[in-house]
């Protein structure tokens, strides 16, 4: 199967964005066998989008073309596509009655130029946006299949992964299949992952092994092809156990469950309450634990002492400590844990305290971060840990540890 990649939009031109999109399709394409043979980038301009998408379908069978559904008049792309295909655009009622819905939501109507969102080629597949109001689709024409998904990334990826794959799996010869795992790794770099998974990385053909970093993490999937999905699995699994024998101990999941759902249902399905001491972290472990729906059955509440005058005055920490210890330092991460634990009444808590730049404190570098954990019936302990990257990620990286340790 041919297929191209058309990312719509002025902004990509002016090079106030960089085309991200194409570069995600393109790896999924070829995950999936299909090869991509053009990247295009075009602008919100009826007439050179109209001529970017008459010289693809001439030339592809596959389409994927993103950006330039939203509202607004210069978001043209359905519209220049009917008229490259003369294909008239039709209300989708369910996706008016979703849109209709989250507008009501907020307590207001849809506004009149929003409706054109619910527009739809007639017969088209369309995919649910969950993140957003403009539906996705698809739609077969003269033998070419043109694959329509919105231009933010929060609403690309979700609808990509769980429509428009399975889509574009539907359309490849049916006496195959293709089946993927992601697994999730916290704790080792992607390049050192890499380095361990070397071999298996550039020799591995079925299933393949593909690793990709993001905010602080690295995910692994592994492709199998195959007649069925027993089969796909048979081949998937030495390759897995070798995966695992080398760095099994930095994988915490699978699929899309993130670290902070998972510790939230760790301790749901235990019974476990927790509480949180912040330092360095400015409460970025309860922002994230928060974003998980029902985490109030687990998570009691967390104190931000960012200060040694807050540590001593509002958590309790005995003042002893931060004078002779610092502030960041084994000692105080033990103490705040547990004076965070008996503040709440929790049965663990969590502290986290350390350096996250751009200057030292106290002496002690940037990127030194001590984290405490106190539990029920266990004697306290803490971590200290020497990360990297810039404040943000240092931030990111110290919190991403605590619920590490927290979903052991
Ligand atoms: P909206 O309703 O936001 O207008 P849309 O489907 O019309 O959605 P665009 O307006 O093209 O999409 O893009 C919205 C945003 O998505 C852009 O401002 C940009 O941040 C991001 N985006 C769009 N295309 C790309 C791309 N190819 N690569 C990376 N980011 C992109
Ligand atoms: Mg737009």
């Amino acid at each position: 199967m041919r297929g191209e990649i058309i990312a719509v939009g002025t902004e990509l031109l002016l090079g106030q964005i960089v085309d991200t999109h194409s570069a995600y399709l393109s790896r999924e394409c070829a995950e999936l066998g299909i090869n991509v043979y053009y990247h295009s980038a075009v602008g919100d301009n009826r007439e050179r989008l109209k001529e970017t998408l008459r010289l693809a379908g001439s030339r592809s069978d596959l389409v994927l073309i993103t950006g330039g559904l939203g509202p607004t008049e210069d978001d043209l792309t359905k519209e220049a596509l009917a008229e490259v295909l003369g294909l008239p655009l039709v209300p989708h009622p369910p996706s008016i009655a979703r849109m209709e819905a989250l507008f009501a939501r907020f307590g207001s109507s849809v506004p009149p130029g929003n409706y054109k969102q619910g527009l739809v080629f007639e017969g088209a597949t369309v995919f649910e946006n969950r993140n957003g109001t403009a539906p996705g689709m698809a739609v077969t024409h003269e033998g070419t299949t043109y694959v329509l998904m919105p231009g933010p990334p929060g609403e690309l990826i979700p609808m990509f992964e769980e429509e428009v794959r399975p889509f574009l799996l539907s359309l490849l010869p049916g006496d195959e299949v293709i089946i993927s795992r992601v697994y999730r790794f916290f704790g080792i770099g992607e390049s050192h992952l890499e380095e361990r998974l070397k071999d298996l990385i550039q020799n591995q053909s079925n299933p393949t092994v593909a690793p990709l970093a993001k905010e602080a993490e690295v995910t692994l999937r592994l492709t199998a092809k195959a007649r069925d999905a027993d089969e796909a699995e048979r081949l998937m699994e030495p390759v897995r156990r070798e995966i695992m024998k080398r760095v099994g101990g930095f994988c915490y999941g699978e699929g899309e469950l993130s670290l902070e759902e998972l510790v939230v249902r760790r301790l749901l399905d235990r019974k476990r309450t927790l509480a949180l001491a912040e330092s360095c972290t400015g409460g970025l472990i309860s922002r994230m634990l928060t974003t998980v729906p029902g985490s109030s059955g687990a998570v009691k509440g967390g104190v931000v002492s960012y200060t040694p005058d807050a540590k001593e005055g509002v958590l309790k920490v005995p003042s002893g400590v931060i004078e002779r210890y610092g502030t960041v330092s084994m000692e105080t991460a033990l103490a705040m844990a547990e004076r965070a634990r008996e503040l709440f009444g929790s049965d663990l808590a969590v502290s986290v305290t350390g350096v996250a730049g751009p200057d030292p404190v106290e002496d002690k570098p940037v990127g030194l971060v001590y984290i405490g954990c106190a539990e029920e019936g266990r004697p306290t302990r803490a971590y200290r840990l020497r990360l990297g990257g810039n404040r943000q990620g240092i931030q990111l990286r110290a919190a991403k540890y605590a619920l590490f340790i927290l979903q052991e």
